[in-house]
């Protein structure tokens, strides 16, 4: 289970016992493709149902960017769409790399770089909290910052103080350094990862139920 932190956009408290969600926090059943001393390597199949974060007024996440980290939330349950995603964590470093593929057709679309604390392993569940900030990385390598005003509104909505803002974006700038070098894992050749067909979609606890 790969879980993060609560708030609408995984940013607060990360969660850390593997009991039944106490606050509203995004979860997310995973395969784990490996498991070792230099990273976690786990994907997540587009149809996995997932525990995820929504505003208890209804509005969707970003529709009142005022109240981003502010706004009551309730949890929710849905169905992870859209993209296949290989998740690699290193360990002990502040993000994991997600390798997109697109839904159906499986083909390769992009790895992005999601800042969020460094993970915490046991034999059930990684946990991490998101950093806000996050990086893009098109298949010919352009690579952009994305949501760098979203970590201004973490600043101004007291989710961040400035100075774990400036962490932030240092730890952002140490990423940049790793594409701009194309170092593991994304000369690692995982664009050509390919699960074995016969994984069963993994679901969540039925004690989870809402
Ligand atoms: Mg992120």
């Amino acid at each position: 289970m790969w879980r993060s932190g609560d708030g609408a956009l995984a940013a607060g408290a990360p969660v850390t016992n593997d009991g039944c969600p106490s606050v509203p926090h995004f979860a997310e059943p995973v395969t784990v493709v490996r498991d070792d001393a230099d990273a976690l390597v786990a994907w997540l199949a587009a149809g996995t149902p997932v525990l995820r974060v929504a505003r208890a007024d209804g509005l969707g996440k970003r529709d009142d960017k005022s109240t981003l980290f502010t706004a009551e939330t309730v949890q929710d349950i849905g169905v992870h769409a859209y993209y296949d995603i290989l998740r690699i964590a290193p360990t002990g470093r502040p993000w994991s790399v997600w390798v997109f593929f697109t839904e159906h057709t499986r083909e390769f679309a992009g790895w992005y770089v999601n800042l969020e604390d460094p993970h915490a392993r046991d034999e059930h569940a990684v946990y991490t909290r998101d950093h806000v900030l996050d990086l893009e990385i098109e298949p010919d390598r352009t690579m952009t910052r994305k949501d760098e005003d979203e970590l201004a509104l973490a600043v101004a909505q007291g989710r961040y103080d400035a100075a774990t803002a400036a962490a932030i974006e240092a730890e952002a700038a140490e990423a940049e350094a790793i594409v701009a070098d194309w170092g593991p894992p994304f000369c690692d050749g995982w664009e050509n990862f390919q699960p074995d067909p016969a994984w069963p979609v993994p679901g969540l606890p039925e004690r989870w139920a809402l």
